[in-house]
């Protein structure tokens, strides 16, 4: 079943069920403290805080997200992406647990020939929350998953919370079982690469207060307005229903995936496990395909790299393709081959990438363009480093790195793998030392000069926010653990 068919059925069966079918948001979210659109949830924070009055109490959407914070996972896990689409069903006010489960399972298993995805029952897997008895028991009572595959699990996994005073409560969650090939038994407690998180299901039902972190907090009592907020992930559905190995080989991903194959003359495996030997190159032909997509979906809702905030994670993800690319052996521009391979994957279901082709693959190609030139540029200069290390029997030196960075603009990953291939080790933690004591100077005299942060407001206001987001240097920070 194509993407495009599994975001249809979702929607047509919510809408059946009374649903408000409410379109994609931005990927730049509207909520001030967040960079991205994370979850379906985000464009109904409102709602679901009671802050406004919403103009339906049920909803249903396929929203865009972004998620930086998994960039490390991808291509290693089968099933983290920078960019997806989460499959939500919301109700504010309306229904509650009974009916989010009871559409869940029956959406899951009703036949294919019948509008549903046709899940086996016996490859599914419910965990709970560990005191949730009531969510256990209606698991029980309205759906054939038998007690021995509903695990109980912990705070940290089934309850959530936005971290601050306001609406909580526990999740229950959906896994299914990829088989003994991918992994041991014993249910998603055991293992989270054969059983795979398909669905979360979240029942916002209490207040909380004196919250000292997401798990520690005081339930001050119940909701006057009991919602709930439901996310699947479609790649992981796509993933399963296609018989594919990973989310990146679904149809939306894996043209890139090809694409990169043929650029490189490397062969894609599938490789799963870190001792196949094809693990590294697969890696990396997945880590490209997700890139090139997340950029250019970035890119169609209006991000423009930069050096700070949500530019400056655009430029990271185009980046990292390309230096993927290039450890693939290609050295020459690539996105003019991958991007349009991306915009075709994409553009039945957003339109707007193959209208806005133009806008979108200028920006693009001028930063592939741009990073391309860094590294021609630093290239000689760290050769004369290393040759001088070499000779010294020594590291290369912090010195050396961080100059490279800092007027060369080459970022450190990039030394540390070209010194790696030249056998010469990298005097990191001098280099980390520089970064922090140039950071330490930065503040200060933005402080002396400006008193206080004022220089930031102007990225502020072109954010267009109450809010200042600045992630500049710790993405540059933890750009070094990415390779
Ligand atoms: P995981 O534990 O696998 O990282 P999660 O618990 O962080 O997933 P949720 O926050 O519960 O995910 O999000 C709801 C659903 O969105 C998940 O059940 C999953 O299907 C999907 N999802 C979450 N993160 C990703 C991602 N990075 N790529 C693809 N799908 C995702
Ligand atoms: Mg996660
Ligand atoms: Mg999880
Ligand atoms: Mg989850």
């Amino acid at each position: 079943m194509k993407s495009q068919e599994i975001t249809k059925r979702w929607v047509d069966f919510f809408v059946s069920k009374g649903h408000t079918a409410v379109p994609s948001a931005s990927l730049v979210s509207s909520d001030p403290s967040l960079l991205f659109t994370v979850a379906g949830m985000v464009p109904f924070i409102p709602y679901l805080t009671a802050r406004e009055t919403p103009p339906y109490s049920r909803a249903t959407s396929v929203q865009k997200c972004i998620r930086t914070g998994d960039i490390e996972e991808v291509g290693k896990t089968a099933r983290h992406g920078t960019f997806f689409q989460m499959c939500g069903n919301f109700s504010f006010g309306d229904y509650f647990k009974e009916d989010a489960i009871k559409f869940a399972f029956e959406l899951l298993t009703t036949g294919v020939e019948n509008g549903g995805y046709g899940l086996p029952v016996e490859k599914l897997w419910v965990t709970v929350y560990e005191e949730d008895d009531e969510a256990r028991d209606l698991w029980l009572k309205n759906t054939a998953i038998p007690a021995e595959r509903i695990q109980r699990m912990g705070k940290s996994d089934n309850y959530w919370s936005t971290g601050q005073p306001g609406p909580a409560g526990p999740c229950s969650e959906i896994y299914y079982d990829r088989g003994p090939a991918y992994g041991i038994e014993g249910g998603p407690a055991a293992d989270d690469n054969r059983y795979v998180e398909i669905w979360n299901l979240v029942f916002m039902q209490y207040q909380i207060e004196n919250v000292k972190s997401k798990v520690e907090f005081d339930i001050v009592g119940e909701l006057p307005k009991k919602n709930i907020d439901t996310g699947l992930g479609m790649e992981r559905l796509a993933m399963i229903l296609q018989g594919v190995e990973n989310m990146y080989e679904t149809d939306q991903v894996r043209p890139v995936i090809d694409k990169a194959a043929l650029l490189s003359g490397k062969e894609y495996t599938s490789a799963e496990s870190a001792d196949d030997p094809h693990h590294v190159d697969d890696v990396r032909m997945r880590v490209v395909a997700d890139h090139v997509r997340s950029a250019l979906m970035l890119i169609a809702d209006g991000v423009t790299p930069s050096n700070e905030g949500r530019g400056y994670v655009l430029r990271r993800l185009i980046r990292r393709a390309v230096r993927s690319m290039r450890l693939l052996g290609v050295e020459q521009a690539c996105l003019p081959e991958l991007l349009p391979a991306s915009r075709d994957a994409m553009k039945g279901v957003y339109p707007a990438v193959e209208l806005e082709f133009d806008r979108i693959s200028r920006i693009a190609y001028a930063e592939e363009r741009a990073f391309l030139r860094t590294i021609a540029a630093g290239t000689a200069r760290l050769d004369e480093a290393v040759v001088l290390a070499k000779a010294g029997g020594s590291e290369l030196s912090g010195e050396d790195a961080f100059t490279l960075h800092d007027t060369y603009g080459f970022p450190i990953d990039l030394t540390l793998e070209m010194a790696e291939e030249a056998g010469v080790a990298v005097d990191e933690a001098t280099f980390r030392s520089l970064m922090q004591e140039q950071r330490q100077r930065a503040q200060a005299d933005a402080k002396a000069k400006k008193g206080g942060h004022a220089d930031l407001t102007v990225f502020r206001e072109l954010l267009g926010q109450g809010e200042t987001v600045f992630t500049g240097y710790d993405e540059l920070e933890s750009e070094s653990r990415v390779r």
